[in-house]
């Protein structure tokens, strides 16, 4: 932590049966790009989530998942944090197919790792759920920000942020009070 630089909250990971071995990773990668330290692993499951699977599109609605995460499983932390879950079950919100993750900035994020064939992905899509967190948008330039919705989009992108975005994120740990 550099002088003068205000403590960042710290980092809630939910994680399933099946995605419990990226847990490590993620994490470590997650500590890299942003400086979050995670405090708690969680192991929870998305078929416990009341009315977030759609059985006729055999996926979880991401947006029924994020809610929850963000208003039930927070209850219980001990200081206010940001949470991200990973879940190995395939997601999508309205009018898409599917998605790799959501995020409500300041609050959480869901990524599924259901479509990501290989660690480096997960570590990416995780690092791009977690900027959306801490309030970036997506990016045009090349930067992980990049919006990506199949696997050649998300393996064309690097896993770091672009100069503008990393501008950003300094300034936005800085000065919002939800970080
Ligand atoms: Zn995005
Ligand atoms: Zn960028």
């Amino acid at each position: 932590m550099k002088h003068g630089m205000k403590k960042l909250k710290k980092l809630r990971m939910f994680h399933d049966e099946n995605s419990k071995d990226e847990v490590l990773p993620v994490k470590e990668a997650l500590g890299d790009v942003f400086g979050i330290e995670t405090t708690e692993v969680i192991h929870f499951e998305a078929k416990t989530v009341k009315g977030a699977y759609n059985a006729n599109r055999e996926q979880y609605d991401a947006s029924i998942l994020l809610s929850y995460l963000i208003k039930d499983k927070n209850r219980g932390a001990k200081e206010s944090s940001l949470s991200l879950w990973m879940v190995s079950d395939d997601i999508y919100v309205k009018g898409m197919n599917f998605v790799f993750g959501v995020a409500q900035p300041g609050k959480a994020a869901i990524l599924s790792i259901h479509r990501l064939d290989s660690l480096d992905l997960i570590k990416k899509e995780a690092i791009h759920e977690l900027g959306h967190v801490f309030g970036l948008q997506h990016c045009t330039n090349y930067c992980v920000m990049q919006f990506s919705n199949s696997l050649y989009e998300a393996r064309m992108k690097p896993d770091r942020l672009c100069n503008k975005c990393s501008t950003l994120l300094r300034l936005r740990v800085q000065k919002a009070p939800e970080f």
